[in-house]
């Protein structure tokens, strides 16, 4: 369906001026800040991702700084917010600018989709809000109202439908592209919702909006469906051994990369077959307490965990790292998939 989007411009600046989120991101005209909150709220909800943005802002204020930051202490205070590749990226991205003599992101949207981890969203994000770019950013939000709006029945996982829309929205973007681009979003996020019902009736597009128009907006967006994830069942053990936990580093590549972790099996075990293989890997204990099973859900994987806290009568033969509880909360970062067990340690 053909719309004139031009149209949409004035209402949706109009709705955004009275109902838009205060946000502390929105505070700020400093590409730096702007860079870092978007890429926090990559997979990350709004309101968990002030309580990090403020502290990685007070630890980290400057691109120098965050150049300059040991990575144990970048992915410490990163640690909960998931998707560590995220920090990595932030860490490479401002090493290469600061190597380069840069104090601050390009002001060029193809130069930034180069950085690590800032794709089209993230280069069309920070490059319409911090540098008055005319850049549409097409994210899952925006997708969402613009099928919606034209009854579009295409995959928005392709391509061609986000390039498409990027072209379009780019041609009526208005001077204030900042406003434009969070108000697509703010409307995604706060009416044009992806579970159950958009709230149409508040919807300052309403008027406009073919799926209203027809009673369809629950069959928009169509996303091909996404591949079952893999499960893996894992064992979770907390070595103890005169008042310190041992810990590993992850490798440098891969899933979870360099952060730490307890030892563990790739399978989950019974406390009786525990018992039996802790006594053929010689692990002498003194006590054993079993602990609650635990999911976790990445993007692609489920990892079904059993735990157990075992405090060891000698110290194991297999060399660990042997903290302190205080600095294994402290110091060293672990995943947010086994914080569960890390937590219980605290009882
Ligand atoms: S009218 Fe409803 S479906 Fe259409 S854009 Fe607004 S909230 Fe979304």
């Amino acid at each position: 369906m053909n719309i004139d989007l031009e149209q949409i411009v004035k209402p949706l600046l109009k709705w955004f001026q009275k109902e838009k989120r205060d946000l502390p991101w929105r505070k700020t005209n400093d590409s730096y800040r702007i860079w870092i909150s978007e890429i926090m709220l990559q997979q990350t909800r709004v309101e968990a991702v002030k309580e990090y943005y403020k502290r990685f802002l007070d630890e980290l204020p400057t691109l120098k700084e965050l150049a300059m930051v040991e990575e144990d202490q970048l992915l410490k205070l990163w640690q909960g917010l998931g998707y560590y590749s995220r920090a990595r990226n932030l860490h490479k991205c401002a090493k290469i600018l600061i190597e380069q003599g840069k104090t601050e992101l390009p002001r060029d949207y193809e130069k930034l989709k180069k950085l690590p981890g800032i794709g089209p969203y993230a280069a069309a994000s920070i490059g319409s809000i911090a540098y008055q770019l005319k850049t549409p950013a097409i994210d899952g939000n925006v997708l969402r109202v613009m099928t919606r709006i034209h009854e579009d029945s295409r995959d928005i996982m392709k391509q061609k439908v986000r390039e498409e829309y990027f072209l379009k929205l780019s041609k009526i973007m208005p001077n204030n592209t900042r406003d434009f681009t969070e108000s697509l979003m703010e409307l995604g996020a706060l009416i044009c919702l992806p579970n159950g019902f958009p709230l149409c009736q508040s919807c300052p597009l309403s008027f406009i909006c073919q799926s209203y128009k027809n009673q369809t907006m629950l069959q928009y967006p169509v996303k091909k469906k996404i591949e079952k994830r893999k499960r893996e069942e894992k064992t979770i053990l907390i070595l103890e051994y005169k008042d310190k936990i041992a810990i590993q580093k992850r490798p440098d590549n891969g899933l979870l990369a360099s952060l730490y972790e307890f030892e563990s099996i790739n399978e989950k075990l019974s406390l009786e077959e525990l018992k039996k293989y802790l006594n053929q890997k010689k692990i002498k204990i003194m006590n054993i307490k079993q602990l609650k099973e635990a999911k976790h859900i990445f993007s692609h994987l489920e990892w079904h965990m059993v735990g157990y806290h075992i405090i060891c009568k000698i110290l194991p033969e297999k060399e660990y790292l042997w903290v302190t509880k205080e600095e294994l909360e402290t110091k060293y970062s672990l995943p947010t998939a086994i914080m569960i067990y890390a937590k219980d340690l605290k009882k």
